[in-house]
């Protein structure tokens, strides 16, 4: 019998999530607010629901890939309809979304009293990780329901990681682009200095890649344009991850470190950097785009 799937979300990362499961043979029952993302579902393979409550009505699996945390709360646990009111108990909500560990508790401990199983699982490889289904996730639930969670992220990417209990996932995930944010912040500003001291900005990164300095920047998301071709940097920075969501992540990171008294200082400034370019105008752009923020204040 075939599996289905509700997938509510299918913006820049959850459209490409879905054409996998349909690839991979699922039937993926499709929900989002837009109607010009629901038409490329439908392209793709999708069924196309009316409402989200048409969407789950038969799933045996519900993914969500959703903004925020208060619209993963919004649509399964609030308001007239909550959607746990829809969802059949046999079926596991597996929450895709970047949120804040407490809301994924929150909205776990919502579905629990109605008897229904959700998982954190927000990822890692961004949109070309996700059109590729080579996403890493990052589950937080019970070890029961992470088997259960398996299969079905299988489809979708290549490292699934148990990282605990409910909120588990979340956590990691802000700990890990709190890093990333650093780690290409420290990128910019040595290839900037490297340039202008007269270096070529692509053997400098080939230098540094080979030496005690590589990272996964280095590796796979060059900043600066031109030195990897299909980079966000040589593409005027569109696509890719941007800096509105890395300052999102960068909040989330910040209220975990005040709840738990870690001292975040790299983190602190990271964000102090990636709020300065926003307000630059370049909340839109690939987070890679902070290279601009080196480069202009060179030139004042
Ligand atoms: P997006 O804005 O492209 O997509 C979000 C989609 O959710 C939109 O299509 C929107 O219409 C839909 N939506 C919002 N509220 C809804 C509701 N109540 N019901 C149905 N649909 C609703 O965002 P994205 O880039 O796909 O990111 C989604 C999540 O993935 C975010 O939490 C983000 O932090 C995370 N993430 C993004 C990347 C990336 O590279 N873009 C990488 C890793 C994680």
């Amino acid at each position: 019998m075939t599996t289905t799937v509700a997938f509510i979300g299918l913006g820049n990362m959850g459209g490409p999530m879905a054409a996998n499961l349909v690839k991979a043979g699922y039937r993926v029952c499709a929900f989002d607010l837009s109607d010009s993302v629901l038409e490329t579902a439908k392209s793709q393979g999708c069924d196309v629901a009316n409402s989200a409550q048409d969407a789950v009505a038969e799933a045996d699996y519900v993914i969500s890939m959703l903004p925020a945390g208060k619209h993963v709360m919004g649509l399964y646990a609030e308001g007239d309809a909550p959607l746990f009111d829809s969802i059949k108990s046999s079926a596991l909500v597996i929450d895709c979304s970047t949120i804040d560990a407490d809301t994924a508790r929150d909205v776990a401990a919502a579905g629990a009293e109605k008897g229904i199983g959700f998982v954190d699982a927000p990822v890692s490889g961004g949109v070309g990780g996700a059109q590729a289904g080579t996403l890493t996730f990052i589950v937080g639930g019970s070890d029961a329901q992470f088997e259960q969670a398996k299969p079905v992220l299988d489809a979708m990417g290549k490292n699934i990681f148990h990282a605990g209990d409910h909120g588990a996932g979340q956590i990691a995930k802000v700990c890990n682009n709190m890093l990333l944010s650093i780690l290409m912040a420290g990128t910019c500003e040595a290839i900037n200095m490297g340039v202008k001291n007269g270096l070529d900005p692509a053997v400098l990164s080939e230098i540094m890649k080979q030496s005690s300095g590589g990272n996964w920047a280095l590796n796979v998301y060059n900043p600066y344009p031109g030195v990897m071709e299909n980079a966000p940097a040589s593409k005027g920075y569109q696509g890719g991850f941007q800096v509105d969501l890395m300052i999102k992540d960068l909040g989330l990171a910040m209220d975990v470190s005040q709840l738990s008294a870690s001292p975040v200082p790299m983190g602190s400034a990271a964000r102090s950097l990636f709020t300065f370019h926003k307000a630059n105008g370049n909340g839109k752009l690939d987070f890679s785009s902070l290279m601009r923020f080196y480069q202009d204040n060179e030139s004042n």
